[in-house]
């Protein structure tokens, strides 16, 4: 494909979003941008803006606009977005999808992956992650070659907002917050929708062919 992506993956969180943020990311050489990742980083590293966003974080709730949008700026003034990219949890609200607008941004793609409630449930449950190089696996659908360990050899862990009873408050924040997003995408012309399938290399094709097109 010679054309430059610039992609928003929308979903509900654990619908696969990060998963399939690498995969593109790897087969086109552009980066996988994670507002998430980013922040969780901010948070390890104990600096300010990570000491404000913790208790947001830790309760589900979304961490204010102004501080997202200014992570984004700064990210996709780097030189390694010129190529194109893949934003994996921005935006999240109107205002935040209003501000890459205002920036100048032009997204050429929209993939929203749906998922059922329950099943997300389901999968969070099963979701590990490494704290050290960020990879994300699923114990069932996606597991680590190296059992309870990473690819790179760290012991994984369970996200603290995966507990059952935080995911549902962030699927809450989804529907009231995120969902709206498809029709801000969607009267511009470029949403487009994969159903989120119980292999991950299925749904993979599916987000591959919804770039084809
Ligand atoms: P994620 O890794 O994308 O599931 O994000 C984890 C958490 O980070 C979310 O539940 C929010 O608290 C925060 N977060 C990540 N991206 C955003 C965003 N675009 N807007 C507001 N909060 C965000």
């Amino acid at each position: 494909m010679s054309r430059k992506i610039k992609l928003i993956l929308l979903g509900a969180p654990g619908a696969g979003k990060g998963t399939q943020a690498e995969i593109i990311s790897e087969k086109f050489g552009i980066p996988a941008i994670s507002t998430g990742a980013i922040i969780r980083e901010a948070i390890a590293s104990g600096t300010d803006m990570g000491k404000s966003a913790k208790s947001y974080i830790e309760s589900g709730a979304l961490v204010p606009d102004s501080v997202v949008i200014g992570i984004i700026k700064d990210r996709l003034a780097e030189s390694d977005c010129d190529a194109g990219f893949i934003l994996d949890g921005f935006p999240r609200t109107v205002p935040q999808a209003e501000a890459l607008d205002e920036m100048g941004v032009e997204i050429t793609d929209v993939i929203s992956i749906e998922v059922p409630d329950e099943k997300i449930v389901a999968r969070m449950s099963g979701r590990r992650v490494c704290k050290k190089c960020g990879s994300t696996f699923h114990i069932e659908y996606n597991p680590s070659k190296n059992g309870d360990n990473c690819v790179c050899g760290e012991p994984l862990t369970i996200r603290s907002d995966d507990a059952p009873e935080v995911v549902l408050d962030r699927l809450r924040v989804y529907h009231d917050q995120t969902e709206p997003l498809k029709d801000f995408y969607s009267k511009k012309g470029i949403l487009k929708t994969v159903i989120g399938q119980e292999k991950l290399e299925d749904t993979t094709a599916l987000t591959l062919a919804a770039l084809e097109k």
